[in-house]
């Protein structure tokens, strides 16, 4: 705390402008905080302490499973003993679904094991699994063209790969292979379905992640593959050959539980009504330790927000900004949505929202999705983050998974971008653990989140668009 209050006051002193007064909004005052904001978490460690005690304390946990109440009463202590005034929980209700065994075995023509893992939401093989002949398309629009009887009985394969790219851009025409193969497989009469892991790496571990099931369609098992092991079924199928398959999957619904969205607040000093949500999803899935996702966006805006209560109480920030740590997102952002619904009628005070879930690689861009005519003041804010490499992108921005129901509902979104080039080589895999996190690369996050949310709580710029 000592360092802190020095290295602000010292700021305050030396701060020579490099935003001029006549041409911005911003402050010279506001500004040199977002600066000591800047020098602050660059000098300290608080976001991978946090990231450190939720993956060490915690590990995996999957919303519904028994480590899901371990993640939120960890959260709630950690809120509390970092001096939060406003610590609460918000119940949000799921379907519980726990992973069982899960083996694949390629029976024809070259007999050898492979790795796979069940995708989230999965129904069972039964324990003695099942087996059939592949049939691989590309996609599921492809899929989609195919001739019921050539499907018919069969395990459907889906080979697209996703594409390396800095900002996410290959996941979503890709991710749609897991989102809907087992549904679109099913209604040509598949018997399950098998996917190329939605990731980016060339090591032997599958990547999960949640399928939704189509109401009124038959409910067939569904895994994706390595990498490795979708390039060997491929090498098979090939040469022209039946490619028998064996599945055992044994996931359970688990039925009925209730998880928390666990929420704080940095309560604004002239008009606390006024909500800056920033915040990271506390669920994970299993497999992994959920450093990279989402463990990474929980210790940055924790961090954040603590380095902005710490600030000296003439400079708390006029609106408040309130830190949500969502719950349940990994399977089908219920969290958000319940949070949507719960806080419908203060929506319109919430003055812009963003959530960070795509890692820990360094911000480079910060994008907006707000009125046009307050896009000048927020590239104004964006400046005060140049210094740490990061400038304003376009106003097309995406707030992230957990705020698309708040954006969806009007409030403004900022998108802090960070390079994903590696993001999908861990992403939804056991290896999604603390030692691929850059303790660097981390702080200069929680300094952008910072000095941001900082600057746009304390500013008077309405960002809502025009209805
Ligand atoms: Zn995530
Ligand atoms: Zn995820």
């Amino acid at each position: 705390m000592y360092r802190f209050l020095t290295a602000l006051t010292a700021a305050s002193f030396l701060y020579t402008g490099a935003v001029s007064a006549q041409d911005n909004t911003l402050s010279a005052q506001d500004a040199a905080t977002a600066q000591a904001l800047i020098d602050h978490s660059l000098n300290d460690d608080l976001g991978y302490q946090i990231l450190e005690s939720l993956t060490t304390e915690v590990g995996p946990r999957l919303a519904g499973s028994e480590a899901d109440p371990r993640a939120v009463a960890w959260a709630v202590e950690k809120l509390n003993s970092l001096g939060f005034e406003e610590v609460w929980t918000e119940d949000v209700d799921i379907d519980g679904w726990a992973r069982g065994d899960e083996y694949g075995h390629i029976l024809a023509p070259f007999p050898q094991p492979v790795h796979l893992t069940a995708l989230g939401g999965s129904v069972a093989t039964g324990d003695t699994g099942l087996s059939g002949g592949i049939i691989a398309f590309h996609d599921v629009i492809d899929l989609q063209r195919a001739n019921p009887e050539v499907v018919k009985d069969k395990i459907v394969y889906l080979s697209k790969r996703i594409t390396r790219t800095q900002d996410g851009s290959g996941y979503g025409p890709t991710v749609i292979n897991r989102g809907i193969g087992a549904s679109e497989a099913a209604k040509l009469g598949a018997k399950a379905v098998i996917i190329r892991s939605v990731g980016t790496d060339s090591h032997r571990f599958p990547h999960t992640g949640g399928l939704r099931y189509q109401d009124g369609i038959a409910k067939i098992p569904a895994a994706a593959l390595s990498n490795p092991d979708a390039d060997l079924l491929e090498n098979m199928l090939a040469r022209g050959k039946t490619v028998e398959f064996k599945l055992v999957l044994t996931p359970r619904f688990t039925g009925k539980k209730i998880t928390q969205n666990v929420i704080a607040e940095v309560r604004g000093s002239e008009r606390p009504d006024e909500v800056v949500v920033i915040g990271g999803h506390l669920d994970s899935w299993d497999l992994g330790t959920g450093a990279v996702d989402d463990g990474a966006g929980v210790a940055i805006s924790t961090a954040a927000a603590k380095y902005v209560l710490d600030l000296p109480k003439a400079q708390r920030p006029k609106r408040t900004i309130r830190l949500i740590l969502w719950g349940a997102e990994e399977i089908g952002l219920i969290g958000a949505r319940a949070y949507a619904k719960a806080h419908a009628d203060e929506l319109d005070k919430h003055i812009m929202a963003w959530e960070s879930d795509f890692g820990a690689g360094p911000i480079w861009k910060i994008n907006s999705s707000i009125n046009e005519d307050a896009i000048s003041a927020f590239k104004e804010m964006a400046r005060a983050l140049g210094p740490i490499g990061i400038d304003y992108g376009h106003n097309q921005g995406r707030g992230g998974p957990d705020v698309s129901p708040l954006q969806a509902a009007g409030v403004p979104v900022a998108q802090l971008a960070q390079d994903g080039s590696d993001y999908f080589d861990l992403h939804h895999t056991a290896d999604d653990t603390l030692d691929k996190v850059d303790p660097a690369a981390l702080a200069q996050n929680v300094a952008a989140y910072a000095a941001f949310a900082y600057l746009v709580a304390n500013s008077d710029v309405d960002f809502r668009k025009e209805n």
